[in-house]
């Protein structure tokens, strides 16, 4: 029986502005396991919020235009589910947690009413039990005095407490799937370490598969167990985390993991990736990191490499992948991440 609880096969979705059409995600292919966490990393722009999004039906139409490719749930094909079909997946099937939460919560309606909005929708139950829920969930994503937490508003709560709702609210009908679109963005450091922390557990718990979007490496490191890292529009990289983060096959992620600070190595130099991302408007012949690449070679700029599979499912689109390329090996990460959790074990 396949592991796999969703999976997305060649898409592309793109945006029709007065300027022109934006590809904002050029043909994306990729699975998620039941049970096991996948982040999606790569900078601002690069498609990532745009996929899951468009797995959710989120982006309206138009601007939003789904050209081709398939979305499929479950073993269902869900790609052109209609907004009335795709109610009955979201919040009960698959939900989402936001980056903000005080534009996510609605500031005029009381805490308990957004949480049992969901399980009134979904479940056959009574007012009183989804009640009842809604405090136990509140207690589970650790709100104080959950009964009072249920009568407050939104801006009665710190940040990282409106993120702790927000989980309630994304998990309180179990969903299969959670997108979590940059989750701790907004969040101070300790409090988005414990905001991993729960997303963690809670998925544990309730046996939740979760995609987690972030630029952040740092989230990657500590939740994910596979990683999969986009590029205007494309995933130019996907692996375990571990090859990701020690092995990393394409230019781009090992700037990436170059651009990642750690604790306890003071004297190492920060290096950032010079220039940035293409214009989707148009995006550029060849492969699209061309630009920024020091490796680049004169067929990069003229066609888009291949995917290459290498070992335990890490694929790479690069031609340093060629086996007529200059040998290069590119800087990862150490082997071990000094202060820092160690990395989820690959399955
Ligand atoms: Fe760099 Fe060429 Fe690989 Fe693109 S295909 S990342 S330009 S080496």
């Amino acid at each position: 029986m396949s592991r796999k609880i969703l999976e997305i096969k060649d898409l592309h979705f793109s945006f029709d502005t007065y300027a022109g059409e934006v590809q904002a995600v050029r043909g994306i292919s990729l699975y998620l396991n039941k049970g096991e966490t996948l982040a999606i990393v790569g900078e601002s722009g690069c498609g990532k919020s745009v996929t899951v999004q468009t797995v959710m039906k989120l982006v309206p139409t138009p601007p939003g235009r789904l050209k081709s490719g398939k979305i499929i749930y479950c073993g269902e094909d869900i790609t052109h589910y209609s907004q009335k079909e795709m109610q009955k997946l979201r919040g009960s099937e698959m939900s989402m947690i936001f980056q903000d939460p005080m534009t996510s919560l609605n500031p005029t309606m009381r805490i308990g009413r957004q949480i049992t909005e969901g399980i009134l929708k979904h479940e056959n139950i009574s007012p009183d039990k989804a009640k009842q829920r809604a405090i136990e969930m509140l207690a589970k994503v650790g709100i104080a005095n959950p009964e009072k937490g249920f009568k407050r508003y939104p801006h009665q709560f710190s940040g990282g407490m409106r993120q702790r709702v927000m989980i309630a609210i994304a998990l309180v009908c179990n969903p299969n799937v959670l997108f979590a679109d940059e989750p701790t963005t907004a969040l101070d450091v300790t409090t988005q370490a414990q905001i991993l922390e729960l997303i963690n557990e809670l998925k544990q718990e309730l046996e939740t598969s979760v995609v987690i979007i972030t630029h952040d490496l740092g989230v990657v490191a500590r939740t994910a167990e596979r990683v999969a890292v986009m590029y205007a529009g494309k995933i130019v990289e996907t692996g375990l985390s571990r090859d990701i983060f020690y092995k990393p096959k394409h230019p781009y992620t090992s700037g990436l993991l170059e651009s990642m600070p750690s604790a306890g190595q003071v004297e190492k130099t920060l290096t950032s990736i010079k220039g940035t991302p293409p214009d989707l408007f148009a995006p550029p012949k060849g492969c699209s990191f061309a630009p920024r690449c020091k490796y680049c070679m004169n067929i990069c700029t003229q066609t888009d490499p291949d995917e290459v599979q290498l070992e335990n499912g890490h694929k790479v689109s690069c031609w340093l992948m060629n086996p007529q390329a200059e040998k290069r090996e590119l800087p990862g990460r150490k082997s071990r991440l000094s202060t820092q959790k160690p990395l989820k074990e690959g399955i």
